[in-house]
């Protein structure tokens, strides 16, 4: 059977099982060591068989068992960096790319390629604090996260990546009394506990990276409301969020800083998604 053929058949077995047919390709590229590309090239050649072994043990677990296919492959691409992934910290989602393509933009137009120090709260796998170390130059990053065991795969993203952040135990600004930031930015866990989350998420993901209090905003207030003590004067933050919260965002907002600047972005699917606090 050559590549293309198991694509077809195992494809074809996800979406009748109602996963996602892109993991198929996922695992194909994972075990074959392929570049997307590459594959492309050679998807009428027969794999070998020591992949095939690897290939469809995993497409076994993928279809019949609830695993994102993450944790079979042991990482997730996020702008276009490889992290490591397992049960401690949550899947970088493809929103929070945007959350870091906007920072990105508003670096440039507020800070215009300076050097800044960045505070990351809630950093999980590090994908934010680390590839924004990566785009920007002149940072100095700090990250913090109350799961030490979250920390620990961060770190070792940040020695694969080559990128230096300072990684630090604590919730929320705990462990960075006495610090000023120029931006902070913050994807912090906002489903609401009572809310329904897929057995796909509840049953892999950790719920101290998914839950944010009854409503979902116990992280928004905290971090906006003590924000003062931790920042320069030209700054900003920049938050992701639930869709439904934006205008609780904003309210929160500008209670703690009356004259600041708020900008709402939606992401790729039409969604409330990003707030930005820009005291400039
Ligand atoms: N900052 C990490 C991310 O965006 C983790 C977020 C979280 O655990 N809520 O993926």
């Amino acid at each position: 059977m050559r590549y293309a053929d198991l694509l077809r058949e195992y494809g074809a077995l996800a979406r009748k099982a109602k996963k996602e047919e892109e993991a198929i390709k996922i695992l194909m590229l994972h075990h074959s060591k392929m570049a997307g590309n590459e594959l492309y090239l050679r998807i009428n050649e027969i794999p070998e068989p020591a992949f095939l072994d690897k290939f469809k043990e995993d497409c076994q677990k993928y279809l019949t068992e609830e695993v994102p296919v993450q944790h079979l492959t042991g990482c997730d691409y996020f702008f276009g960096y490889q992290f490591i992934v397992n049960k401690n910290v949550l899947i970088p989602r493809r929103e929070t790319e945007e959350l870091v393509e906007h920072t990105l933009y508003l670096y440039d137009e507020i800070f215009k390629n300076a050097p800044v120090k960045i505070l990351d709260i809630g950093t999980g796998s590090g994908c934010i604090a680390i590839t924004l170390k990566k785009e920007i130059e002149k940072s100095a990053i700090w990250a913090t996260d109350i799961s030490i065991e979250a920390l620990e795969v961060a770190k070792q993203n940040a020695k694969n990546l080559s990128a230096d952040v300072n990684f630090l135990t604590g919730s929320v600004y705990e462990p960075v009394k006495n610090k000023c930031f120029d931006i902070i930015i913050s994807n912090p866990p906002y489903i609401p506990e009572a809310e329904d989350v897929c057995n796909l998420v509840r049953n892999n993901e950790p719920h101290l990276a998914l839950f944010g209090g009854n409503d979902g905003l116990k992280f928004y207030l905290e971090i906006i409301n003590e924000a003062k003590s931790y920042l320069n004067k030209r700054t900003f933050i920049g938050f992701e969020h639930a869709f439904d919260k934006a205008l609780a965002i904003k309210e929160i907002a500008l209670k703690a800083f009356p004259k600041a600047e708020i900008r709402q972005f939606k992401d790729m699917q039409g969604l409330d998604r990003f707030t930005f606090i820009i005291n400039n």
